[in-house]
């Protein structure tokens, strides 16, 4: 029997991409033909999965769209300021009739189409080809619940429309809703509200409201041993027909560098260091501290006195440290100003926590290493990540809470640097010990992730 054939339709930030396209790499081992849609600039974060699997997984490259008030070669969010955000979304979206163009002249149909949860757009055209539409949602399921519903809330309603959709309260949390989440909610939402334009408030409904609407399924990057409560008691925002939690998708079998990044010679540094002596700091690859907020962390590190590998990830070289920081903390201290191979990095024994943005694929990547956290959520979801890792799974310290402009007290994340470092953070290194296990046996044969992963194949398949 001819390969299933499928469309896969990723968003072109990093943080997005990449999940998807180890879904991709799950998928194709699994006897499934994928056509990955893409642009230009965007054409080499397929290389490793084309190169693996040559048969299996094409690329399909498609101009990137122009959009007014993008800059022209913006085919990524890098580079994308914060309220140009949901403008790329909609920019994006242009993609729509040209790759319905493209689907329909395959000689062999496509059965099924999986799309970011930001490409909103491929769902009712996966509808139109006759084809399952499936969201992919490179967050958790408790932070994608916690975006609908406030996407809803921001979305004015549509004129003469009766949509009961527009009016929804925050999600109901499993137990007694703490004042804190509450709290939670309403600095998302304001920031949220800061970010969208009303303008292209109809492309967010678009490209992200209504995948719950059009979609046939969902397919989200956790496991069920991480939110297991929100999968099986679902959230009224993620009431979607059908949800597969298959992650970590990550291999586990990366290679020291496989993922970009220099890892040699921090390798080499860091076996220096007894086990569990270090503090990785990263913030992800979108995130630019500004000056006052990296002059706080730089000191907190300095007075810390722990040794450090502080990735400067997104921001790269437009961090700002203060005048003879890495001078003052050389031989405990390392600053990486390129992009730094987290993975590898979280996997050295060495490295004992890690000051994250609980940006999904931070977390998971984490989670399965073992390695514990300190919380310092900026944006988004990564709110509500913290929130999980805290005080639901209890695999993570709270560093710091206020969005990416706080600038926090460096004597007091000084303090949660080193006391983590000694007794008070051995319960939650325990945690995380455990946790890894249960993400290891999640994706093996037997495991929940494993089984949903099968589950949604043999669902194309039909
Ligand atoms: N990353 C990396 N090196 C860096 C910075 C980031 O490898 O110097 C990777 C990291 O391992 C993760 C991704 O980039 O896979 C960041 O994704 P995440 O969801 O954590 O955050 P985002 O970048 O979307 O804010």
């Amino acid at each position: 029997m001819e390969a299933p054939h499928v469309l896969v339709v990723p968003f072109p930030a990093r943080g997005h991409a990449v999940p998807l396209l180890d879904l991709v790499a799950l998928l194709a081992a699994r006897g499934l033909r994928l056509s990955v849609v893409t642009t230009p600039a965007n054409l080499p974060l397929l290389s490793p999965l084309l190169a693996a699997h040559p048969a299996a997984v094409r690329a399909v490259t498609f101009p990137f769209p122009s959009h007014p008030s993008l800059p022209a070669g913006l085919e990524n969010t890098k580079g994308c300021g914060p309220g140009q955000f949901p403008t790329f979304i909609h920019a994006f979206a242009g993609l729509r009739e040209p790759v319905l163009a493209w689907t329909r002249a395959q000689p062999d149909p496509v059965v099924a189409v999986v799309a970011d949860f930001f490409c909103g757009w491929a769902q009712p055209l996966a509808r139109e080809i006759g084809a399952a539409g499936i969201v992919f949602s490179p967050s958790g399921v408790l932070g994608v619940a916690v975006m609908h519903s406030i996407f809803r809330r921001l979305v004015r309603r549509p004129e003469g429309s009766d949509d009961d959709r527009f009016s929804v309260a925050f999600p109901a949390i499993p137990g007694e809703p703490s004042f804190q989440w509450r709290e939670l909610m309403m600095m998302y939402q304001n920031y949220m509200a800061g970010a969208l334009e009303e303008k292209v408030g109809e492309a967010v409904r678009q490209n992200f409201l209504w995948n719950q609407q059009d979609s046939w399924g969902f397919v989200s990057n956790t496991f069920r041993a991480l939110e297991g409560t929100y999968l099986e008691q679902p959230l009224e925002d993620l009431a979607f027909r059908r949800v597969w939690a298959v992650g970590p998708v990550a291999p586990y079998t990366v290679a020291a560098g496989a993922r970009g990044g220099e890892a040699a010679d921090l390798m080499a540094w860091l076996d220096g260091f007894p086990e569990g002596s270090v503090v990785y700091v990263c913030f992800g690859s979108q995130a630019l501290l500004t000056p006052p907020v990296a002059a706080a962390l730089a000191e907190a590190l300095e007075r810390s006195a722990v040794p450090f590998v502080w990735a400067m990830g997104g921001g790269g070289g437009g961090v700002v440290v203060p005048e003879g920081f890495e001078a003052r903390v050389a031989g405990r201290g390392r600053v990486v100003r390129g992009w730094a191979p987290q993975v590898a990095l979280l996997r050295h024994a060495a490295v004992g926590w890690f000051v994250t943005h609980c940006g999904w694929n931070s977390t998971l990547e984490a989670v399965a290493a073992g390695v514990p956290m300190l919380a310092w959520p900026m944006t988004g979801d990564q709110f509500f990540d913290a929130w999980l890792l805290v005080d639901e799974a209890g695999v993570a310290v709270r560093a710091c809470e206020g969005g990416i402009a706080f600038v926090p007290d460096a004597g007091e994340l000084a303090s949660v640097l080193a006391d983590v470092a000694g007794e008070k953070g051995r319960g939650v290194r325990a945690r995380a010990k455990e946790l890894a296990e249960e993400a290891a046996r999640a994706v093996k044969e037997g495991g929940s992730s494993y089984a949903d992963l099968e589950g949604l194949v043999q669902e194309i398949r039909k």
